[in-house]
């Protein structure tokens, strides 16, 4: 809005004749809440389009969020698309109105997916859409959405509710801004307080231009300057803002003190004492509050030597009252903005690492994406292992602490793991706590932060960088929600890993299933040279659960399970091949060392089952000389062998033949 024309949407609402309802301050003359309350209605609606469509430009520009592969839309009160990415606007996509419409109808957020039917095609993108409220009534006068391809509208809802929100300081921005504009406008036409100096014009203008919190206080600054050249002024704000600017301070409330600054504050009005003294007997002493919607920041303290009838206390108290506004909106922005950052982040983290179920590529993923997202130079991920009182370095970016252990209450982890809590560290040189991981790497800044899955912790996560005072707070809340996501995504790839090994595994014995075998032995052939297997029976089973039941028959099973468990390597095979026979494949293993092996297990049941029972065996090979080498003709000769032993007596091995 660059001119003062008839055409400017706001002048035209304050013309209007709903002009009172619109800035009802203005005729109340509050001095130092002139602009608090002013907001739009229903009645405002129709002309607040052009207004709408410059605060999406402007709210697209300063979000980032284009970036995302998302189309982004605006509708305006009645459903009216008024801006918008590519066709969206010519309202030639019908997920969007629909949306749009949903939003309005409903007034909250929603998400049309993509799955289903839809006039008779298939929907490929999703929609999203939130409802943007006025401050006061409650109306919705606009809603604000996106498109993104189907697949990735998880967790957008929350990055489009907080795009609304966004949204809504910019339009409000623009609005308040315009307000100010016009009663500068009128001021300057019937006073000659500014002695028709439009460079204040520009200047407040300047103001509500500025995004950066510390670029509206300079602005300020240099607004007052121009006012009153001899003014010695500071800006006495609660935050530290880090500023390298002398006049900035850091303001010390003390409720009992009764200067002007704490009236001021407190109050929330301008505050003006003259201070008389024979060498200055028109000093005067004034403290204008820096206040928000949402609070007041700090007091604009100032010393001055004017008369005091000639101190125009409304001017300034005006010019205050709007940097205040200008000052919250520009950290609302910064804050909004950084949320949105990591809400994007988080997005693209979650959707990537649930890509992902096998754990060794989610830990790999996650130690890139972290050590890139805090551009840090080292980064840990531990999981706790209680049984053992100790955790375990799942993946480092440090080689040599990969796969190592330490004490259940080491270091950092230790810390994390017992309080569930994250803890940043500035100097490693001044902290008290021993840490493998920060001397190994030679770093003196870490953050870390629990890794929690099912309101359990089950590990946590390690940033560190060799130079100290490395990390802001930022980066440590940052961490916190990432970790929050990245616990998920071990938790659920360790829930696959598990389901992965129980469907491997039988229920009753523990043992491999026969398509795990299968698989194994199918494998091994390929690439190995030679391999054999044993197949055990037990004798006459039927009659062992005729005479016991079957749930000794079940626990014999066990029992002769648990001694071909304890009989083999690691490295050979066993499963419940059937109803109570089992096997073993023994890789690179020829039939006589496999013959030991049964002839053990077969001493071993007759000896220790309890009720007593035999087994059995049945002994086969192949090497990659065979004629034919298949997973069936290896089973098929090793049951043949079992055949025989069954026939020749029970309880003995017999081996087959080669073919
Ligand atoms: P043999 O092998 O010595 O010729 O005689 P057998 O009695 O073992 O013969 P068969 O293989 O015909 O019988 C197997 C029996 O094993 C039949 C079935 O009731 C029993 N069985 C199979 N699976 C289970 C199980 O999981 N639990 C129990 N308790 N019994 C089972
Ligand atoms: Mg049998
Ligand atoms: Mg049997």
């Amino acid at each position: 809005m660059s001119e003062h024309a008839g055409k400017n949407p706001v002048e035209e609402i304050r013309r209007d004749e709903i002009g009172e309802a619109l800035f009802p301050v203005i005729s109340r003359g509050d001095e130092s809440f002139w602009i608090q309350t002013v907001d739009i209605g229903t009645a405002d609606f129709p002309y607040i389009e052009p207004l709408l469509r410059e605060s999406f430009a402007e709210w697209q520009e300063q979000s980032g969020v284009s970036s995302a592969g998302a189309e982004w839309f605006l509708f305006s009160h009645d459903g009216e698309a008024v801006a918008g990415d590519s066709e969206l606007i010519l309202g030639l996509n019908e997920e969007a109105g629909h949306a749009g419409w949903m939003a309005l109808a409903r007034r909250e957020a929603v998400l049309v997916p993509a799955e289903g039917h839809e006039g008779g095609y298939m929907r490929t993108r999703a929609t999203l859409a939130v409802p943007v409220f006025t401050r006061s009534g409650g109306d919705v006068f606009a809603v604000l959405g996106c498109s993104v391809p189907a697949g990735e509208a998880g967790g957008m809802l929350k990055l489009v509710e907080m795009g609304g929100a966004h949204f809504r300081t910019c339009f409000y921005q623009k609005l308040e801004y315009s307000f100010i504009y016009d009663t500068l406008y009128t001021r300057q036409a019937g006073s000659s307080a500014l002695n028709g100096d439009s460079a204040l014009f520009r200047m407040v203008r300047r103001l509500y231009d500025k995004f950066d919190v510390e670029g509206v206080l300079e602005e300020l600054l240099r607004i007052v300057l121009v006012l009153h050249p001899s003014a010695r002024c500071q800006l006495l704000m609660t935050q530290d803002y880090q500023s390298s600017n002398p006049q900035l301070k850091v303001f010390l409330l003390d409720q009992r003190k009764e200067d002007v600054c704490t009236t001021a504050f407190m109050r929330g009005s301008v505050e003006v004492a003259g201070i008389p003294s024979p060498e200055f007997p028109e000093r005067i002493e004034a403290a204008l509050p820096l206040a928000g919607h949402q609070g007041v920041y700090g007091v604009f303290h100032f010393m001055l030597d004017l008369p005091p009838e000639r101190f125009d206390t409304r001017l300034l108290g005006m010019i205050a009252d709007t940097a205040g506004k200008a000052f919250e909106n520009a950290k609302l922005y910064e804050q909004s903005n950084l949320l949105i950052r990591e809400l994007l982040l988080i997005n693209e983290l979650t959707k990537r690492l649930n890509q992902n179920l096998q754990l060794s590529d989610v830990f790999s993923f996650a130690i890139q994406e972290l050590v890139g997202i805090f551009r840090a130079e080292f980064c840990c991920i531990v999981k706790d292992n209680p049984a053992e009182h100790r955790f375990d370095v799942m993946a480092c970016s440090l080689q040599e602490l990969e796969g190592t252990s330490f004490s259940r209450d080491y270091g950092y982890s230790g810390i994390v793991l017992r309080t569930q809590e994250p803890i940043i560290v500035s100097d490693y040189l001044e902290s008290p706590v021993p840490s493998r991981f920060m001397e190994l790497g030679e770093a003196r800044s870490m953050i870390a932060a629990p890794l929690i899955s099912n309101g359990k912790t089950m590990g946590a996560v390690l940033l560190a960088q060799r130079e100290h005072h490395y990390f802001s707070y930022e980066n440590f809340k940052l961490l916190q929600m990432l970790s929050t996501h990245l616990g998920l995504a071990i938790g659920n790839a360790t829930l696959h890993a598990e389901l992965q090994r129980m469907a491997n595994r039988d229920a009753l014995t523990g043992l491999h299933v026969r398509r795990y075998l299968d698989e194994r032995i199918h494998g091994h052939q390929l690439e190995g040279s030679k391999g054999s297997l044993l197949v055990i029976d037990i004798d006459r089973f039927k009659q062992v659960n005729d005479t016991y039941g079957h749930q000794i028959g079940d626990s014999i099973l066990q029992q002769v399970s648990g001694i071909v468990s304890g009989s083999i390597r690691t490295t050979d095979v066993s499963a419940r091949w059937g109803g109570e026979e089992l096997a073993v494949y023994f890789p690179e293993t020829t039939l006589d060392e496999a013959l030991l092996v049964a002839e053990r297990i077969r001493s071993l049941v007759e000896e220790e089952t309890r009720p007593s029972v035999t087994v059995s065996c049945g002994v086969a090979e192949w090497s990659k000389d065979d004629s034919t080498i298949s997973v069936e003709s290896l089973f098929y000769r090793a049951d043949m062998a079992l055949y025989q032993a069954k026939h020749s007596g029970r309880n003995r091995i017999r081996t087959a033949v080669a073919d």
